[in-house]
């Protein structure tokens, strides 16, 4: 302050002290009744925000810094669309990894995950998710998911989703799909236009641009074939058909409620859309394999306890009826 009086003078500076004082008030109402009367513009709404932002971001008392932050949220927070001007609200920075799952987190879902051996960690602080996990296999259920080249963030989900992926896998290998390339998975946002939430909020919901197989690198953007239905058969070309096979294999088989297509709606012209996993398809408790293992080595202690060594076991009626059986469960 002393440099500053030096500097310019006693006066220049009480001045300025006193236009401070009475002006920023005045710019802060009329900042606040121009962002209450637009609100239904979204354009003029977010110029407002940023307006009252960029008065008081810089200087201005605490009380109104903390006023103007606090309209800024009510125009534009949660939301990365249709806030012209306006930097996101990025909720990736609070993301915490934990070791063990709290309390209200779906334990059996990680449980059965973990059985599945689904490679991911146990996150906190997902706003809006009930049990967040970051996955780090690179395979779920037999089906490659590759990062698309638009997408910097974290592969975060719900772990109910992640479940029904992999239970998914066999149905999209069997369309062919043997790579998924995602864009948005978890991000908190509203749908597009709306203050209701978008699925991808609760981590129910992945964008897929891109899809990859024997037929080659389909795009939603150039190969997806629009206003052709039905499940491949009426398709031109074998990557429109692709993209109808693997809608088919996730809708009609139950595992995604919803699938936005580009023929639902503009805003998905360039990826597909799939949420709402079934709430009713679960992982099984214990996987095929573990079970096969642990049904032999319960046969060959029961075997012993009887008496007979393993050698003996294959000359035995019973335990050659029974081997082929663990044999074709084995290899599934
Ligand atoms: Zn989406």
């Amino acid at each position: 302050m002393g440099r500053l009086v030096r500097k310019f003078g006693a006066t220049a500076v009480l001045g300025w002290l006193v236009w401070f004082a009475v002006q920023t008030p005045v710019q802060a109402r009329v900042a606040d009744r121009v962002t209450v009367t637009h609100r239904r513009s979204a354009s003029r709404q977010a110029r407002a925000s940023h307006r009252t932002r960029s008065r008081h971001g810089s200087f201005g008392s605490r009380r109104h810094r903390r006023h103007a932050g606090t309209h800024a949220k009510r125009v534009c927070a949660h939301t990365r669309y249709g806030c012209v001007g306006h930097k996101p609200t990025y909720y990736d920075q609070f993301v915490r990894v934990i070791r063990h799952p709290l309390r209200g987190y779906d334990r059996a879902c990680i449980k059965r995950l973990r059985r599945a051996r689904v490679k991911f960690r146990i996150l906190t602080r997902v706003k809006g998710v009930r049990t967040p996990i970051e996955v780090l296999s690179k395979r779920i259920g037999g089906v490659n998911y590759i990062k698309h080249w638009s997408n910097k963030r974290r592969f975060i989900l719900d772990c109910h989703t992640v479940e029904v992926l992999d239970v998914a896998g066999r149905a999209i290998r069997r369309a062919g799909v043997a790579s998924i390339y995602y864009s948005s998975t978890w991000r908190y946002t509203y749908l597009g236009g709306t203050h209701r939430f978008s699925q991808h909020a609760f981590g129910r919901a992945m964008d897929i641009p891109a899809i990859d197989g024997a037929f080659g690198y389909a795009t939603t953007i150039h190969h997806y074939e629009r206003g052709i239905v039905g499940c491949g058969a009426k398709n031109h070309t074998s990557k429109g058909a692709a993209w109808r096979k693997f809608c088919c294999a996730l809708k009609l088989n139950h595992y995604f409620n919803r699938i936005l297509t580009p023929d639902t709606n503009r805003d998905h012209h360039d990826h597909l859309h799939i949420e709402g996993p079934s709430r009713s398809v679960h992982l099984a408790e214990r996987p095929r394999r573990l079970r096969a293992v642990e049904g032999r080595r319960r046969h060959s202690v029961r075997g012993r306890a009887h008496g007979r060594g393993m050698h003996r076991r294959p000359a035995h009626g019973r335990g050659m009826h029974r081997r082929p059986a663990h044999r074709t469960r084995s290899s599934r």
